[in-house]
């Protein structure tokens, strides 16, 4: 009788879990905005999606969970833009809250997806991770097996997975890629995930050009540690360092102050102005810097 009440309640939790990080949080609908010349902001209030508009075409980055896709879709349409007109998507990291959408995208806008060997992979495959290893018991503190142990578990029974994209093209380290007058370079800086891609780019904004990144987290994720784990953020640390940065974002809205700088934009002489933040930038590589040496995981 135990046994069975504590399976009933084991897998009422797995459900739970399961529906909470399919729904995920993060995903209320937000105000689609432009931060600066053809750069756009269509993603959800915390899991991001970013529009870049050209004559020739737009580049979608981030499609959020498996099932943000109307949000972006919506935002997209307010701003007055054709989803059929998205001829690339790009991709930050495959984790379910980044690349959940990008199938759905991908069907409504009829684009090729790129993305980097390592991310292309667990894309491809809707989630699945083969360089994620199990923790080892003699580096981690018990409750971080634990923990890495349950979301293991997690992602065992697909509580993580999502729709698989058809991932149209494969990228190295430094390649760009072009629509039309856009030009994106793809920064592979591993550590959250092996693959994890930064993207650099520059916008017209009025007379200027803005450099912009958008960077990939940089937290260690317990479920998701992987052996070269330590030296690739160490070499992330440093190439986003020598990017330029006028511009920066990342995949969870709340860290480069989406909603703040947004609200300032509205009364700013020059939107875009409110969007410059360089030191924010040097802020979020330094915290993470601090939080790796201090062996901190999340
Ligand atoms: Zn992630």
């Amino acid at each position: 009788m135990l046994i069975f009440v504590l399976g009933l309640a084991a897998v009422g939790v797995v459900l739970v879990l399961r529906a909470w990080a399919r729904n995920g949080s993060g995903q209320q609908p937000a105000e689609p905005f432009r931060i600066a010349g053809s750069f756009y902001y269509v993603g959800a209030n915390d899991v991001t999606s970013y529009l870049i508009t050209g004559p020739k075409g737009h580049v979608l980055i981030d499609g959020g969970y498996a099932d943000t896709p109307p949000l972006i879709l919506a935002s997209i349409a307010k701003l007055g833009f054709d989803i059929r007109d998205v001829k690339v998507l790009l991709n930050s990291e495959p984790h379910m809250d980044h690349a959940g959408g990008l199938s759905a995208l991908q069907q409504a806008s009829g684009g090729e997806l790129w993305a980097s060997e390592a991310s292309a992979n667990v894309i491809a495959s809707g989630g699945d991770d083969p360089s994620v290893t199990v923790l080892s018991w003699r580096d981690e503190k018990p409750t971080a097996v634990l923990v890495g142990l349950g979301l293991g578990a997690l992602s065992w029974i697909g509580a993580d997975s999502y729709p698989p994209a058809r991932v149209d093209h494969r990228f190295k380290d430094g390649d760009t890629i072009r629509v039309g007058s856009i030009s994106i370079t793809a920064r592979i800086t591993g550590g959250h995930t092996r693959g994890c891609t930064s993207w650099s780019f520059k916008v017209r904004d009025g007379d200027r050009d803005l450099d912009v990144v958008s960077a990939c987290s940089l937290k260690v994720v317990l479920g998701a540690r992987y052996p070269e784990q330590g030296a690739d953020l160490e070499r992330s640390f440093r190439v986003l360092r020598s990017l330029p940065a006028d511009i920066w974002v990342t995949s969870h809205a709340r860290w480069w102050g989406r909603y703040r700088k947004f609200v300032a934009s509205k009364t700013a002489k020059n939107p875009a102005d409110s969007f410059v933040d360089p030191e924010g930038y040097r802020g979020y590589i330094d915290t993470a810097e601090t939080e790796f040496r201090s062996g901190r995981t999340y």
